[in-house]
Parts: structure tokens; sequence; C-alpha cells
């Protein structure tokens, strides 16, 4: 593989916020404070931030010029109209809610679906506030991604991709009015930002309809996707990501999306309904008490107008390119190092392999987190554990779940870190690298009953 160069950043900086790397001896101190948990560090302990991409993005100037155009109005608000067009106009859906997040659009949207309790959704995989909100609503998830995508070595150019033949075995299993919906989560977050080809997407919806199943797409990450399949898809090559956009989601009913993500917006949702007035109606009149009234659902006017301008211009083929290619330079970067990861790298994020990078350490003990924790103390990175600390215990046996992959997730928000900063994390992995005989297990001092990947505390096990 030859080195990929960064893609020079398509932007220059108008404004700064000052970062600063505290002593080493402070970061120990400040890990022993949290409990060895990164969740529960102050962000001024930390150095570069790569805990999340969700609402950490830079917004352009045309956004924050945008937050001044605000129109606070309680109904009917202008920005609500700008953003209701820009839907139509990009993805051709009819129906358009704001909500205050990605979550708040699917609390609104999967009780009204549900027909009876024990309804199943099935999706590539759920993200993990997805799972929540489908069981919450009384449903079950089941995740039907293709083999591959556990393979973090092999080469797959869509390990988002569904397993055809086992959905429509698992449609014929459970009987196809059991099922209340199938998601396309675009990109595949839980599986390593990976990306759903259009090929895949279509023949998802035509098994489904062939089924008379509903299919929705949780589009945090749409355009990141897109960028894939113009880049890695016969015959897409030539098109704009506008129009890959309009046909991945002329393959689905209705999406759900977090803003936070590809609207690079800090805070915000939108759940959208093609054209299906009976549902939109229904999701309406939940979305009034849950998020509130239906034109801004939990959202300030200028904060539609940021997520309005952020669709536009999310959707820009020179920011894709630089974006993903930052993302591709990190990767392959660590790859030249000898560190293994989730190959070829997603959108939005590096995987690092902690089970090959920590083989001694047990699921239990959690070496993801063991990795975070010890990368955190040499470098001043904080990363984020995606593995058996985050997956929990099996409710009815109370054993600890053993997670098919330990990953170490290198977020990495938009237009916020340059091309150097990629390279002072590479450095921080390397030096990790350097110890990982040497590091040790966790084991929890305190487990709190749900959640327990936020609020845990925990301490090396002797
Ligand atoms: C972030 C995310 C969500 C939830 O959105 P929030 O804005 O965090 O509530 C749902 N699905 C996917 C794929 C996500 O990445």
């Amino acid at each position: 593989m030859c080195p990929v160069k960064p893609i020079p950043e398509p932007f220059r900086i108008k404004m700064v916020e000052p970062i600063k790397k505290i002593s080493r001896e402070e970061r120990e101190a400040a890990l022993e404070r949290a409990g060895y948990n990164l969740f529960l560090l102050q962000s001024e302990e930390v150095y570069i931030d790569l805990l999340t991409d969700s609402g950490t993005g830079a917004m352009s100037d045309y956004q924050w010029a945008g937050l001044m155009m605000g129109d606070e109005a309680y109904s009917g608000s202008r920005n609500y109209n700008n953003l209701r067009n820009a839907v139509e106009d990009i993805f051709g859906y009819k129906y358009t809610i704001p909500t205050h997040q990605g979550r708040g659009a699917e609390q609104v949207l999967f009780p009204s679906i549900i027909k009876k309790p024990g309804q199943i959704f099935i999706s590539n995989m759920h993200f993990d506030t997805t799972k929540g909100h489908v069981e919450m609503a009384g449903g079950r998830a089941i995740n039907c991604v293709i083999e591959d995508a556990f393979d973090t070595e092999k080469y797959h150019p869509f390990k988002g991709n569904f397993d055809l033949d086992r959905l429509e075995a698992l449609i014929k299993e459970k009987g196809p009015e059991n099922i209340a919906m199938v998601i396309i989560t675009i990109t595949c977050n839980s599986c390593g930002g990976q990306p759903v080809s259009m090929e895949n997407m279509r023949k998802t919806s035509e098994l489904a309809k062939k089924y008379g199943i509903r299919v929705f797409i949780d589009a945090a990450r749409a355009y990141e996707n897109a960028y894939f399949i113009k880049n890695r898809e016969e015959g897409y090559a030539h098109k704009s990501i506008k129009e890959i956009v309009k046909e991945m989601f002329s393959y689905a009913e209705g999406f759900t999306m977090s803003a936070k993500k590809d609207a690079i917006v800090n805070i915000g949702g939108v759940l959208a309904i093609k054209d299906d007035e009976e549902l939109y109606k229904k999701c309406a009149a939940r979305t009034v008490p849950m998020e509130g009234f239906i034109t801004y659902g939990g959202l300030a006017g200028r904060d539609m107008e940021a997520l309005t301008r952020g669709l536009y211009e999310g959707m820009d083929y020179d920011y894709l390119d630089y974006r993903i290619g930052q993302v591709a330079y990190l990767g392959e970067k660590l790859r030249e190092g000898g560190i293994p990861i989730q190959y070829p790298t997603g959108g939005h994020a590096v995987f690092v392999d902690a089970k090959k990078m920590l083989p001694h350490i047990p699921y239990y003990q959690f070496p993801a987190q063991s990795l975070a924790n010890a990368l955190y103390v040499n470098s001043g990175v904080r990363a984020v554990e995606i593995g058996s600390f985050l997956l929990g215990r099996d409710p009815d046996t109370g054993e600890n779940l053993e997670s098919p992959m330990e990953l170490l997730r290198l977020t990495i928000p938009r237009r916020t870190y340059t091309n150097t900063h990629m390279d002072v994390i590479a450095e921080g992995l390397f030096s990790t690298k350097e110890q990982a005989k040497t590091l040790k297990g966790l084991e929890f001092t305190y487990e709190p009953p749900v959640l327990r990947h936020f609020l845990a505390r925990l301490k090396p096990v002797q």
C-alpha cells in the first residue's frame, strides 16, 4: 500500500480555540480521579479529543451567519420553512419534523411504527441509542450485516452491507407481520463507519417491499456514504453527491437523522417521511409533547438555519474528499507503523483492533479501555472503547457479554483538527504500542445497572 498523502484543508481558519497539553503526571492524576473512565475527564484535561464526531465539528462562516437569521416564532418560523424545503430538495421527502437530535427522531418514530410488542427491527447494525429506543418502544433489534464486517484485516469496499440471504431468511423465519421495519444505517457506525453500496440499498429495499415491510434510513452519515459510493461503486464516478444522495433516499420511505454528524451542527436532528401522510400525522402528534411544536422540535430557529445550511455544505465534494482523506491518512499511517486497524478505514473514525494489540487481556478486563487509558496518559489524546465494556451484561444471566470485536475508536471531528494533529495521534499510538505487553486489564470499583460505559469507575487489575 503506498502512503496516503493528507489532502490539504479546503478552508482557512478565521477563529481559533486554544488547546493545551497538561503534563504526564497531571494526566495520570486526572485518569485516576476519573475512575479510569475517559468519559469522566474534564474537557480541559484533554489535548486532542476523539471521543466522538457528534456535535464536535466546526461550523462555517456561512452557518454562523445563519445563526443571526433566526426567526424564533413558536410556530411557523421561516427557518423551519427553509429546512423543510431543503429536505424536499435534497432527499425528495415531503414531511419534515425537526428534533433536538437523532434520538429525538427515534423516540417520536418507533412507537408510531410498532403495531404490537415484540415486533422486530432489522438493521445492518443498530446504533446504541437506536437499539435503546427500539427496546423502549417494545420492539426487538436484530443486526444483519455481512460477516466480512467483523474481519478487520479483510478488504471489502462496502463492509456495512446487509447480508441479503440472511435478511430474507430472517423475514421468513420470523414472519413479515412480526417485522416492524428495516433500518439501513449509513454509514454503518457500529462496524467502523463502513459504507453500504447503492446496489445493496436497492436490493434491501426490494426485498423488504416484496414482504410489505417498511424501510427507513438512519441517515447520520449519509453524505460520507455517498462519497464512498461515488469512489468505489461502478457507475457512480460521474454523478454528483447530490444525485447519489437522491437515489439512496429513493429506496426508503423516511429517515431519522442526527444532524450533529454530516450536517455539521453542534445540536439538531430531523425526522422526515417521504409521503405517508397517516404516519406523518401520528409522528406529529407525538412530537408536540416529546420534542416541541412541529415547526421547531426542540431547536431554536437559529439552530434550524445552521442545520439547513449544513445540509447543503456537507455535500460539497472537496470537503468530503478532505474529510474522509484525513481519516484515511491517519489509518494508513497507523498501518505503516504496525497498528492493527479495521481496514479499509470508514468515514468518521479509525478503529484500532485492541484484541490484536493486547491479546493478553481477556474481554472481561476490557482491552480497548486499557489501550484508551494508556493512549491518554502517553499523549493527551482521548479515544473511546467500543467493545465488551460498552456492550454490558446479559440481562438474564448477569454475565459480561463478549463483544465480537474489541475496538478503540479514534473519532475525527469535522473541520476541527489539522493534519498535523493526525501525526500527533499516530505518534501517541506508536509509543503506546511499545508498552503493549505491560498494560493491564481493568475491573470495576463501581458499575451502574445500565449504560455502564458512561458512569462506571474502574481500576487496573493487579
Ligand atoms: C449519533 C447517531 C444516532 C443518534 O443521534 P444523536 O444525535 O446522538 O441523538 C443515531 N444513529 C447513528 C448511526 C448515529 O451515529
